[in-house]
């Protein structure tokens, strides 16, 4: 693994073995995986997953973040320890939680999504101009440059913004 990785409990569901090996994961996650799934313990073992949990100062972190965004309330005390756990070891955090997502932003942790599509049914994007504003479809499919062009009305850079 090149980089250090935490995964949220979606990806100790979905993902094969050899995808999870080696992955950071804390200890509260064991029980709501096997509450939700007692079949995948053996996958687990196999994975050689690293159960570790955050410091006191990451908790406190995160708690921080989570206050200043108003993601608090919809936070389980797994996920707090997720996020604190990323944060104390600048990991990338792979989840779907739209909030741990957010909060990652927040932080300028490195996530992503655990299923490539999990994002695109959560999320829902608009293609808006840098100058006029104006927005515009989302082309379906990705460009080979990641180029999004440019304003038809303007010519000003297109970009993708979340829809909120
Ligand atoms: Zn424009």
């Amino acid at each position: 693994m090149d980089s250090v990785e935490v995964l949220d409990t979606a990806a100790l569901l979905a993902w094969p073995v050899e995808r999870m090996r080696g992955g950071l994961v804390v200890p509260g996650q064991r029980s709501e995986l096997l509450h939700i799934s007692p079949d995948r313990e053996l996958v687990l073992e196999a994975a050689e997953l690293i159960w570790e949990a955050p410091s006191e100062e990451a908790l406190a972190k995160a708690r921080e973040l989570a206050t200043t965004t108003g993601d608090m309330a919809g936070l389980s005390s797994v996920d707090f320890e997720i996020l604190a756990l990323a944060v104390e070891r600048g990991a990338t955090l792979f989840t779907d939680d739209y909030r741990l997502q957010n909060l990652c932003e927040l932080a300028e942790i490195a996530w992503s999504s655990v299923m490539t599509e999990g994002i695109r049914s959560m999320w829902s994007w608009d293609l808006r101009c840098t100058g006029c504003a104006s927005v515009f479809p989302v082309p379906d499919s990705p460009s080979p440059d990641r180029k999004l062009g440019n304003c038809r009305e303007c010519g000003s850079e297109l970009v993708l913004r979340r829809r909120r």
